[in-house]
């Protein structure tokens, strides 16, 4: 296998799923970032009948089957279609990156811009974005999601007035709750006539694009930091590599809906106490928060080596505040962005890099799960 990561440029759905070392990866995008009680047991029950019985949480929000047979894939989407778990097409779907706030409350705003923008971006005309392009709807007192990939973001100022913001930028637009969807679709339009190369709006930004006029007001600055805990509105659980059986996720459901967020954590609605179920994390000190791996090898078709085995041998020895992501190629899926320590495979080893990217040049190479602990 070769050592260069193939980058595809999009990202795996229900009717576009994509192929893995442990067979098709079947994303499914929960309708308003959230699973009622019924659709998560649903879902647990599909996957032990057509997948290989494993999710994964990714860090968009959305969840995934692993280990999907071909032939299962349309009985697959029959029953996600009985639980309305899918679009109507591949194109709708794959334009329906939506992040939303796991801390709305019933009939606010957040919940009204999520299920107007869905369909907005279902229209006939609606603008045909990037494979990656995403929004996210941040419209919480405080935004909680500014360190989520995503392109074209709604947020409240310091005022807490709704904004509109190019993802890149310092400030936004003031929108209203009757204008905010409309303005963020006119966003994505003015993203498409001004791109060129660009298929991100971050890139388009540090490239020096101009926005349309208007986009003036300061942002807030998230100060927010995901962990396992009580909220007001129900317990947040997290996953170690937002990886969970289907026997987890069907236990899960029986305590409350789930809301979906991009910290490998969910939200259970309404549970007053925190579930203690095998396979979940409740302890906020919990090692194994600090630690980000992708699935690598043999999971994933492209890994180089084993991540998730490392990531938790060396969890303990993570020094408190800061994050270790272990990952199975340059690509580094798991963690786009910096980390104080990254690890990534190579065809004979591993390689250690410092506050860096997976592909980024390493400090130390040739590294063994054994000299590794020496070497963090
Ligand atoms: S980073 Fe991990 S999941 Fe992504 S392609 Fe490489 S091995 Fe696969």
């Amino acid at each position: 296998m070769s050592g260069a990561p193939q980058i595809k440029g999009w990202c795996p759905g229900a009717l576009r799923p994509m192929l893995s070392g442990d067979g098709w990866v079947v994303r499914v995008r929960p309708y308003g970032g959230r699973l009622r009680r019924a659709q998560a047991d649903g879902l647990a029950t599909l996957a032990a009948a057509h997948g290989n019985g494993m999710f994964d949480l990714s860090g968009r929000g959305n969840i995934q089957m692993r280990g999907v047979r071909e032939d299962s894939h349309r009985p697959l989407i029959e029953g996600l279609r009985r639980m309305s778990l899918v679009d109507a097409d591949a194109s709708v779907e794959g334009r329906r990156n939506i992040l939303v706030t796991p801390f709305w409350q019933s009939g606010d705003d957040t919940e009204l811009f999520a299920a107007e923008l869905t369909q907005a971006l279902a229209a006939p005309d609606a603008p045909a974005l990037p494979g990656k392009f995403g929004f996210a709807i941040d419209t919480g007192r405080l935004p909680v999601l500014q360190t989520a990939s995503a392109d074209i973001r709604l947020e409240r100022d310091a005022g807490g007035g709704l904004i509109l913001v190019a993802d890149g930028a310092d400030t936004g637009k003031p929108v209203t709750s009757e204008t905010a969807v409309d303005e963020a679709v006119a966003l994505a339009r003015w993203f498409m006539v001004t791109c060129k190369n660009h298929m991100r709006m971050g890139r388009l930004m540090t490239a020096g694009a101009a926005l349309p006029p208007g986009f003036m007001v300061p942002r807030q600055t998230q100060s927010y930091v995901p962990k396992p805990g009580h909220t007001p509105l129900g317990a947040m659980i997290a996953l170690a590599f937002g990886q969970m059986t289907s026997e987890t996720l069907a236990t899960l459901a029986k305590h409350g809906g789930l809301r979906m967020t991009p910290w490998r954590m969910l939200l259970v609605e309404s549970a007053r106490q925190l579930p203690q179920i095998d396979g979940i994390i409740t302890d906020a000190n919990d090692p194994l928060l600090r630690v980000v791996a992708c699935t690598g090898a043999p999971g994933c078709g492209q890994g180089l080596g084993p991540t998730r085995d490392v990531a938790r041998a060396l969890a303990p020895h993570v020094p408190c505040g800061q994050t270790l992501h272990v990952s199975g190629c340059a690509k580094g899926c798991a963690h786009p962005g910096a980390s104080a320590l990254t690890i990534t495979a190579t065809e004979t080893a591993y390689d250690l890099i410092r506050n860096g990217r997976a592909s980024d040049a390493p400090e130390q190479t040739k590294l063994t799960p054994d000299t590794l602990i020496k070497a963090i």
